[in-house]
C-alpha cells in the first residue's frame, strides 16, 4: 500500500480516459471518474449501457484499450499489463456480484476465512477472530457450520458481504448485489450495505433500487452506450435530471 504517500484528498479511484471494447462495441467511451476515500457511489443506467463493465475494469476484472486507471495508489495500464498492481488491488478491493459466488464446497465459515488464511496469510486464530466478528455483523452467526446450499439467497449474500470485509478491502465494489434475491430478502442484504457505508466504506455500486440509492449514495451516476450522461447528488440525478436520457430512463424505473 501507498498510504504514506496519500492524504485524505486522494481520491481511492480514479479513470482518466478510459476507452474499452468488446470487439468493435465500445463500451466505456472516455471515462473520467474519481471517488474520494469514503465517498458512497451509486451507478445507474440500463442494462447494456456498461456498468458491469465499468466496475469489474477497477478491480481488473476486464481489460481496458486505452486511459488509466488507478487503486489506492496502484495504477492499471491498459490491456491488463497490471503486473503486481493488479495483485494488490485484488486484496485490496472487495466484490460482491449478483450470484453469490459462495466456495458450495466449504462452510459458511470456511469460506469466509479462506482467503484470508490463502492470500493474506493469517494464521488460523486470527481469521476465525475475524470471521466470527464479521458473521455476526451480518447476522449469520447460527449458520456458521452450514454449506451455502443449506441457506437463502439473502443469507447466502450477507456470507458473500462478510467474505469480501474479511480481506479488509480499502473499497468495495458492487453489481447488482440484490438483483437474483426474493424481494422479502432484498432488505436484509440492503440494512448490511447501509451499515457498512454509515462506517465510511468506500463503495461503487451498480443497482435497481432507487429508494437505496437515493438515501445512502453521496453521488449518483447515470451512464448510457458506455458514457457517463449525468452525475450529482441523488436529489440532483433523481429529482432534477436534465439529460434527457436520464430523464427517459428514470420515468421508466421510477
Ligand atoms: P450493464 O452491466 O450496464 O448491463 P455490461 O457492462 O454488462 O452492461 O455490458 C455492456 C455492453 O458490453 C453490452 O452491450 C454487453 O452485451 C457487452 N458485453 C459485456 N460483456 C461482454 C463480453 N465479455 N464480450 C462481449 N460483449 C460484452
Ligand atoms: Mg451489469
Amino acid at each position: 500500500m501507498n498510504d504514506s504517500q496519500q492524504d485524505s484528498t486522494t481520491p481511492i479511484v480514479t479513470l482518466e480516459k478510459v476507452n474499452k471494447y468488446f470487439g468493435s462495441l465500445h463500451v466505456m467511451q472516455d471515462i473520467d471518474l474519481e471517488i474520494a476515500a469514503g465517498e458512497v457511489v451509486v451507478i445507474v443506467g440500463a442494462s447494456g449501457s456498461g456498468k458491469s463493465t465499468l466496475i469489474r475494469c477497477v478491480n481488473g476484472l476486464e481489460e481496458f484499450q486505452s486511459g488509466r486507471i488507478v487503486v489506492d495508489g496502484n495504477e492499471l495500464t491498459p490491456y491488463g499489463k497490471g503486473g503486481k498492481s493488479l495483485q494488490t488491488i485484488r486484496t485490496e478491493v472487495g466484490m460482491v456480484f449478483q450470484q453469490f459466488n459462495l466456495f458450495p464446497h466449504l462452510s459458511v465459515h470456511a469460506n469466509v476465512t479462506l482467503a484470508p488464511v490463502k492470500v493474506r496469510g493469517l494464521n488460523n486464530t486470527k481469521a476465525r477472530e475475524i470471521a466470527d466478528r464479521l458473521l455476526e455483523r451480518v447476522g449469520i452467526t447460527d449458520q456458521a457450520d452450514k454449506y451455502p446450499s443449506q441457506l437463502s439467497g439473502g443469507q447466502q449474500q450477507r456470507v458473500a458481504l462478510a467474505r469480501a470485509l474479511a480481506m479488509e478491502p480499502r473499497l468495495m465494489l458492487f453489481d447488482e448485489p440484490t438483483s437474483a434475491l426474493d424481494p422479502e430478502m432484498i432488505g436484509e442484504v440492503l440494512d448490511a450495505m447501509r451499515e457498512l457505508a454509515n462506517e465510511g466504506m468506500t463503495m461503487m455500486i451498480v443497482t435497481h433500487e432507487m429508494g437505496f440509492a437515493r438515501e445512502v449514495a453521496d453521488r449518483v451516476i447515470f451512464v448510457h452506450d458506455g458514457r457517463i450522461v449525468e452525475q450529482g447528488s441523488p436529489q440532483e440525478v433523481f429529482d432534477r435530471p436534465q439529460h434527457e436520457r436520464t430523464q427517459a430512463f428514470l420515468s421508466r424505473v421510477l
